[in-house]
């Protein structure tokens, strides 16, 4: 049942759909303007799921065989931090299976506090969407509930991921962004010791 999808196949990795919840309301969002990520389907929840849930649907697939299992869905991941936190601990126990989250990097405005030392050890990489090269331009794109101060929130997040995380990676979207841009958020990247990715119009 569509309702009921908390986790699903892209390409070889197993993919977590914990909430719908997001503060933001991104322009470009599969949420508003897709059918489903990759074949699986929309992912509306009609209810989040509870860690027994998350687990039952992860004991569906021999973790081992794939590359990654990764947080990330019709909705921000860190929204539902404690969970998040305690699959991935499962997912440790069971398996040497690699873990991601894909994040908005506004755990901190979410949490009113810094969140990236929750995910030590837990998590191998953190992708978080950069979008822009400024503030203005980010709350343009993404309508952050949290307004003009989410971008330097999303920024001091990922350098604080570097102290925990093993891999952090900035991802801009190419159709969204000049190449203009794209240097610009290379320079940005370049000065805070951070990897770009510039992704292609997908949820991956
Ligand atoms: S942060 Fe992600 S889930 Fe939230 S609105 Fe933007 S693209 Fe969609």
């Amino acid at each position: 049942m569509k309702d009921l999808i908390f986790t699903y196949l892209v390409k070889n990795s197993i993919y977590v759909n914990l909430t719908n919840r997001c503060p933001c309301a991104c322009t470009f969002c599969l949420r508003q303007n897709g059918d489903g990520v990759f074949g699986s389907g929309p992912l509306w929840l009609k209810h989040e799921p509870s860690l027994e849930e998350v687990k039952e649907s992860l004991d569906q697939w021999n973790l081992s065989q794939y590359d990654e299992v990764v947080f990330c869905g019709y909705g921000e991941p860190m929204e539902r931090l404690d969970v998040l936190l305690e699959t991935a601990s499962y997912i440790r126990e069971k398996s040497d299976v690699k873990t991601r989250v894909n994040t908005n990097g506004l755990g901190d405005l979410i949490w009113k506090r810094p969140t990236a030392q929750y995910l030590k050890g837990l998590i191998d990489c953190v992708s978080i969407s950069l979008n822009a090269c400024n503030k203005e331009d980010y709350l343009r794109l993404t309508r952050s509930k949290f307004g003009v101060e989410s971008f330097d929130a999303m920024l001091k997040f990922a350098v604080d991921c570097k102290e925990y995380v093993p891999k952090v990676v900035m991802t801009i979207v190419d159709v969204v962004t000049s190449k203009e841009v794209q240097k610009r958020c290379q320079e940005l990247c370049d000065k805070l010791g951070l990897t770009l990715r510039i992704r292609p119009y997908e949820k991956s």
